[in-house]
């Protein structure tokens, strides 16, 4: 059986991507399994999605504890402790990472070593698209091409999976012609699919309740305070033109976060140590001024 673990942040297409890897898998007669998980289920938190790939019915369930291939959507997520993408990787997991940066340039500046191979989807998604958007058909097509499924089931499965979120088919054909280049520009490397050591049984905790002044959540409280920085989340930072800008606060009232303040002469202010990135400001204002910018890898802040 082959495992895969995807990892992305909520609206890169994490799921999409296992479910087209599935679907891929399943076409070319394998059994396959796949199911995301999504946690706090918010746009830009880490989620994960997992793929099983077998030949025989596949009776394991759950959660990929221990990967052949992890597929990480946003290079970010390797120093985010609660995506744990890390997480049951050993020295024969192979970890494909969406990023600009070389294998050794990434291995200088994360704790991820091992088998390695990049690519950086994200570049090509603006260079053939001109827009951010959801790169699951490409995550998808280098998980195939790693998995060592062929190009004609993976562009089926992106037909399949992407009409069935509703794509048109201008948009369907725009993301399998660019799947196939990345099916094809990835550097492939050989997995080592096979039995694996257990991973150590959670220790299982007794659950004891406080009385409200300890078990009331408090929003003062770290992790979840105003110290809790959120700004690695980003793979796009909204930027103000504040020549464009008509002081309406349409931005200030959407920002999910509240990262977005108004100044004294009435025009938004963001703070980026709270400004995930998803962007819903530049959706709203309706001028413009509100502009978008790739976040440089590894200069959130
Ligand atoms: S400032 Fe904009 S991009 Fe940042 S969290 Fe708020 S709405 Fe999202
Ligand atoms: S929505 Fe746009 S125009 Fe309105 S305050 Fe925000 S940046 Fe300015």
């Amino acid at each position: 059986m082959l495992s895969i673990r995807f990892h992305g942040r909520g609206g890169q297409g994490a799921k999409t991507a296992s479910r087209i890897v599935g679907t891929a898998a399943f076409l070319e007669g394998f059994t396959a399994q796949d199911s995301p998980i999504y946690g706090a289920e918010r746009r830009g938190a880490p989620v994960a999605a997992f793929t099983r790939i077998a030949k025989k019915p596949i009776r394991e369930r759950g959660l990929i504890a221990r990967p052949d291939l992890v597929v990480v959507a946003d290079a970010s997520l390797i120093g985010d402790p609660s995506a744990r993408v890390l997480d049951g990787v050993d020295e024969r997991t192979v970890l494909f990472v969406n990023s600009p940066l070389t294998p050794d340039q990434l291995r200088a500046r994360t704790s991820v070593s091992g088998r390695l191979t990049v690519l950086d989807l994200t570049d090509l998604a603006l260079k053939q698209f001109g827009k951010r958007g959801a790169i699951s058909a490409l995550l998808g097509a280098v998980a195939g091409r790693l998995a060592g499924l062929r190009p004609e089931s993976i562009r089926e499965a992106i037909v399949r999976e992407l009409t069935d979120l509703g794509l048109t088919a201008p948009v369907i054909e725009r993301n399998q012609a660019l799947a196939m280049q990345c099916f094809e520009a990835v550097q492939p490397v050989t997995l080592e699919p096979g039995p694996r050591a257990p991973v150590p049984s959670a220790q299982l905790r007794t659950p004891t309740y406080d009385p409200p002044t300890r078990g009331t959540a408090g929003i003062t409280a770290g992790p979840n305070s105003a110290i809790r920085s959120v700004s690695g989340w980003r793979t796009f930072r909204p930027v103000l033109r504040p020549d464009l800008c008509n002081g309406c606060w349409l931005c200030f009232a959407s920002c999910p976060e509240g990262a977005i303040t108004i100044k004294p002469d009435g025009k938004p202010a963001v703070y980026y140590p709270h400004c995930k990135g998803c962007l819903d400001c530049v959706e709203v204002c309706p001028t413009d001024a509100m502009t978008v910018e790739r976040e440089p890898e590894g200069a959130n802040k």
